[in-house]
């Protein structure tokens, strides 16, 4: 995985981009107080499969105030775990991931905690987390970006990937990994952590709003004239 930045013609595609899009949908900041532990938000990112933030977040919240720790959640039977994530969308798939993410993290940490996370720079922390179960690139910068670490990373959710492809800033095929190495190697550089995180923000808007995944509104779409397949 490369994090490196350099410049590149999508450099200057994405300032303008950025730009238009707040001009669309006016800012997207994230409250500081929405940033939680990298352990909340890498449970609220594995029993989250296809389901709403609203819903994830509100499942995340319930279980740490049920159980009062991340380990004595993994020590649940997982038809209690399944029942306690009934909104989620796949209730038993997320209660089987769950448990087994926090008891891989017990095993290798001794206690299910990321804290030693925060040694390590954001390229091998992300490969740290994508070796467990349940944990891809999405999830991986999420927890990097989203949480008290604040860190550089991008997060593509499938919308924003969408995006992505269609305007050509990423190959029309690259999967989440490839998208999210693609676009960190010409992120502009000036771009914060929360430029980043608020850059994502925007592009899943886009996507829900505009980019719609059968029928795109290219004719309302502010950054159609940087788009390929807009143009
Ligand atoms: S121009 Fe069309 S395809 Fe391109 S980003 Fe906008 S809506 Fe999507």
């Amino acid at each position: 995985m490369q994090l490196d930045l350099g410049t590149d013609p999508r450099t200057e595609i994405l300032r303008r981009m950025h730009d238009r899009l707040i001009d669309e949908f006016g800012r997207v900041i994230r409250p500081d107080d929405e940033r939680r532990d990298p352990i909340w938000t890498l449970v609220q990112g594995v029993i989250g499969a296809r389901a709403k933030t609203a819903v994830s977040n509100a499942n995340t919240d319930r279980l740490i105030a049920a159980y009062g720790t991340w380990d004595k959640v993994a020590e649940e039977e997982l038809s209690a775990l399944t029942a306690a994530l009934k909104t989620a969308t796949f209730p038993a798939m997320a209660a089987e991931r769950l448990k087994a993410c926090l008891q891989n993290i017990i095993d290798q940490r001794g206690r299910a905690t990321l804290d030693h996370l925060a040694e390590l720079d954001t390229a091998e922390a992300m490969e740290w987390l994508e070796q467990l179960p349940g944990v891809a690139r999405k999830i991986s910068a999420g927890v990097m970006n989203t949480s008290h670490f604040n860190r550089r990373a991008l997060v593509l959710d499938a919308g924003h990937r969408r995006v992505a492809q269609r305007m050509g800033l990423v190959p029309a095929k690259a999967d989440t990994a490839r998208a999210f190495d693609a676009l960190m190697l010409v992120l502009p550089p000036e771009w914060s952590a929360e430029d980043i995180d608020e850059h994502h923000m925007l592009g899943k808007r886009l996507a829900q709003t505009i980019c719609r995944p059968k029928q795109p509104h290219c004719e309302v779409c502010p950054v159609r004239s940087d788009c390929d397949h807009g143009r």
